[in-house]
């Protein structure tokens, strides 16, 4: 698989201030969660989102897992959530006992159609979940405003929207609480990590505790509370520092390579690419998504195979939550259809879009996808 000359679908940059802040980790001994570098990163983050709060975790689904648990969402609760996202999303929610009620996706933007968000909520709905999708932001002023009126909880989950930026305002900074990624294929990366912002101090204390095993500050063996050990290490943490301090470059870059693969694709029959702008955000592109239509006669997997034997790494969209094989067996979302969605994985996959690809490597990958469709 690996041929010299195999374009993968991720590949981070790591050539900042990453090596220094790590060896002095290693320098001064502080390794594990308790070293300087959490509270620098957690400071620095929740700022650059405009939080008052910022706790990291050990990676992006554990900052979900929290953030669900600190909402206390538990038995006989329902949240609304897309069904077109990764399973982290719905992990927590199952778990606690709580029903997941699922959103189909807009054909156009791939986020969840907020206009079918309504017409789900009952009695028991206790929250919304949102989920940003590949780099452009869900319209997210509407949702804001029904959980408003009918006094739902929001959280937020941006774990694809590093430096995204909503009619002006951060995203991540949306939410009742909001999460992130800091996976190698998000904008910014800590090898693994995550990070929950939020500006209410319950939230924030809650989550700092979950984290932690809910120790208690003075009988600590003591437990209230069954938590978990979420910790981010230090060395995670330099590494985010690091990162940080590039961010505003690793959006451009990503919006470089966005416009470039438009430019190169656009015109071609049969395919659908990602949408530039909306009227309230600019696509960060964290990753450049490919929907087929099916007068080109060939299904993503196909396609992706295709790829592959040119040496152009893809992966496949998202599988819908309502078809996953593990919560079909729990008894979850029997006569559940939603039919975007359904497409979007049959016909959709992504190109590589890593933060270290060059405008080389995105023109072969353009002449791949040229030479499969023709
Ligand atoms: C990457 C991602 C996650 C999970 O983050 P991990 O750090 O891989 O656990 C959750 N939600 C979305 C939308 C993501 O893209």
């Amino acid at each position: 698989m690996n041929q010299p000359d195999f374009i993968p679908v991720n590949e981070p940059l790591l050539d900042g201030n990453e090596k220094k802040y790590l060896t002095e980790c290693i320098d001064t001994g502080w390794i594990s969660s308790e070293g300087p570098f959490i509270k620098q990163f957690e400071e620095k983050f929740s700022a650059q989102v405009r939080r008052k709060h910022g706790i990291a975790v050990c990676n992006g689904t554990a900052a979900l897992d929290a953030a669900i648990e600190a909402l206390g969402v538990g038995p006989g609760d329902e949240v609304i959530m897309p069904t077109f996202t990764i399973i982290s999303c719905i992990g927590q929610i199952v778990r606690s006992g709580a029903k997941p009620v699922l959103v189909d996706s807009d054909p156009v933007t791939w986020n969840m159609d907020i206009s079918q968000i309504e017409a789900k909520i009952t009695a028991h709905t206790k929250a919304i979940m949102v989920v940003h999708i590949f780099g452009l932001p869900v319209d997210i002023d509407p949702v804001l405003n029904i959980a408003r009126r009918h006094g739902l909880k929001v959280l937020e989950d941006a774990a694809q929207m590093h430096g995204q930026i909503y009619k002006g305002q951060p995203c991540g900074s949306f939410g009742d609480i909001s999460t992130f990624s800091f996976y190698p294929n998000k904008h910014i990366t800590t090898g693994e990590g995550g990070m929950i912002v939020t500006n209410d101090d319950q939230l924030a204390e809650d989550c700092r505790s979950l984290r932690n095993l809910c120790f208690q500050p003075h009988k600590r063996f003591v437990h209230e509370r069954l938590g978990w050990n979420l910790r981010m290490t230090n060395m995670q943490a330099a590494l985010g520092v690091a990162q940080l301090e590039r961010l505003d470059e690793f959006v451009a870059r990503k919006r470089r390579m966005g416009t470039r693969y438009t430019q190169l694709l656009k015109g071609l029959r049969g395919l659908q690419l990602p949408l530039p702008r909306t009227d309230y955000a600019e696509n960060i592109y964290w990753v450049y998504g490919l929907v087929l239509d099916e007068s080109v006669g060939l299904d993503a997997e196909e396609a992706m195979k295709r790829l592959a034997a040119k040496g152009v790494g893809t992966r496949p969209f998202f599988y819908p939550m309502h078809q996953q094989p593990v919560l079909r067996k729990m008894g979850l979302f029997e006569s559940v259809a939603l039919p975007v969605a359904e497409r979007l994985y049959k016909q959709g996959f992504y190109i590589p879009s890593g933060m270290a690809l060059t405008d080389d490597q995105a023109q072969r990958v353009a002449e791949a996808v040229r030479g499969v469709l023709a």
